[in-house]
């Protein structure tokens, strides 16, 4: 109840994103389509801002709000924005909401499944300034190693809807057993992000719950479990 007083306070202080993306969050919204909670877009523009990032990398685009709000947001710096989604329905729609956007040029999406793209992105031996994670929950610890690789020193990692509306504080005896599987492979993520040497870690219960991970050596090479 609190969480959803704060919520509709924050809301209140948004005065929307311009036209352009008001009309595709409204969209987003009404079909359903998952997209970062309002209280989470000035939280990535501030990182964004402070960062400055020449490269960014997302995981998880859906119809292409959040990669259009960052590269509104990096205009002057010009960054170059990727963006992995796998659904071929949210493809088509982002597709055209990158196509048509003023940014088209700076966004790529790169169609497949998260995981595979972030290997061959490693094997190109691509790096990024700021990772956007926002997509499957139960599968962020598995992508953590590939993470791990692809972002450079001093680079930041932001990975959205970590406390599960804060089911993450719950013993896993009182979680569905189906609900069990994701709510262990999420506190072993959040323990990974706070425990492995070379990572500073804060986590934020702002909409949904917020890492912010910054990358402080050159590439941390953790297993990877295939
Ligand atoms: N970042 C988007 C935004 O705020 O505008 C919202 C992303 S939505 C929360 C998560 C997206 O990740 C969904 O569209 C889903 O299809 C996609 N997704 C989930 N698992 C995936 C995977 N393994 N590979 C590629 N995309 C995946």
């Amino acid at each position: 109840m609190e969480q959803e007083r704060l919520s509709a306070y924050l809301h209140s202080l948004s005065s929307g994103q311009g036209e352009y993306l008001d009309r595709i969050r409204n969209e987003a919204e009404k079909d359903k389509v998952p997209i970062i909670r309002i209280e989470m877009e000035s939280f990535l523009s501030v990182f964004l801002e402070l960062k400055k990032p020449a490269d960014i990398l997302e995981a998880g685009t859906a119809v292409g709000y959040s990669s259009l709000l960052m590269a509104k947001q990096t205009e002057s710096i010009g960054s170059r924005i990727e963006t992995i989604e796998k659904d071929e329905d949210r493809i088509a729609s982002a597709e055209k909401n990158i196509g048509d956007s003023p940014w088209a040029d700076r966004i790529r999406l790169i169609r497949g499944d998260v995981l595979e793209v972030f290997r061959m992105l490693c094997g190109e031996g691509r790096k990024y300034d700021f990772i956007f994670m926002d997509a499957a929950k139960g599968q962020y610890i598995r992508y953590l190693p590939w993470v791990l690789r692809l972002l450079r020193r001093g680079g930041i990692l932001i990975s959205d809807n970590v406390l599960q509306d804060m089911t993450i504080l719950d013993s896993r005896f009182a979680l569905e057993r189906r609900e069990r599987t994701i709510h262990k492979r999420m506190r072993d993520y959040l323990y990974a992000l706070n425990q492995t040497d070379g990572l500073l870690t804060t986590i934020v219960p702002i909409g949904d719950g917020a890492a912010v991970t910054v990358m402080q050596h050159d590439g941390i090479l953790t297993e990877i479990d295939e």
